[in-house]
């Protein structure tokens, strides 16, 4: 099974992908991991990503395609792989299906988790951490899980802020590329709509509300991947 995933950052697309990826046995490709992974060892392709990821820019496609394409090759991925980060732009989704043509491959499914951008901000900048236990979730913002007062709703300690969730020009970059409907991952999104459209519904769309909770939401996804 060959899976696409997207999301905007703050729509719980890791604890989703983490469970598609349980459910199939197939491992998770995450572009973002893939770089850190570089930059950690400090090869040629880290040192080159690090300049961009710095600055909250992509990548550039000259680097990230490639990089790509060879872990899907690697041997982990021959029964399939579940895709999160990339395609990101419509040049990288073109790639990426022109790619797998030639393998004679494609992709099965495609999960879009669908959130308001507005929505998606106030769930990374109201996220509190407790103290206790960072399983305790806490967010100003969201009425199911608001803290008591200024302590944690499920064992009264202290609550923290992540600096990087209090960082708003740094989310509304990354958001202005996911939302970007003509050049950035939106368009990446609407190439295999389109794609699923001509060809029959294939790969399968399916389209997640992002917005009830995490369990709420993965119910419905695995109801609708059967
Ligand atoms: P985020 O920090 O937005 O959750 P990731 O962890 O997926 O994103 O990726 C971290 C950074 O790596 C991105 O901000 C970007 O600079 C780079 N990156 C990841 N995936 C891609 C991609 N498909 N194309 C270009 N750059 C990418």
């Amino acid at each position: 099974m060959n899976i696409l995933i997207f999301g905007p950052n703050g729509s719980g697309k890791g604890t989703q992908g983490a469970i598609v990826k349980d459910k199939y046995g197939i491992p998770h490709v995450e572009s973002g991991v893939i770089f850190r992974e570089n930059i950690a060892k400090d090869t040629e392709l880290g040192k080159k990503a690090k300049e961009y990821i710095d600055k909250g820019e992509l990548v550039p496609d000259s680097i990230t395609i490639p990089m790509i394409l060879n872990r899907l090759k690697e041997d982990d991925c021959k029964n399939g792989w579940l895709l999160d980060g990339f395609p990101r732009n419509p040049a990288q989704a073109k790639a990426l299906d022109e790619a797998l043509k030639k393998e004679g491959i494609s992709v099965d499914i495609v999960i879009e988790i669908v959130l308001d951008r507005e929505i998606a901000k106030k769930r990374i900048m109201g996220r509190r951490l407790c103290v206790n236990d960072n399983n305790h979730p806490n967010n100003i913002y969201i009425d199911a899980i608001k803290p008591n007062g200024d302590k944690c709703r499920v064992c009264g300690g202290e609550l923290k802020v992540r600096p990087d969730d209090q960082d708003e020009a740094a989310i509304d970059k990354r958001h202005s590329i996911y939302y970007d409907a003509k050049q950035g991952t939106m368009a990446a999104i609407n190439y295999f709509k389109e794609l699923s459209a001509k060809n029959n519904g294939i790969p399968k769309i399916i389209e997640l509300d992002g917005r009830p909770g995490v369990k709420e939401v993965s119910e419905k996804l695995l109801s609708q991947l059967g």
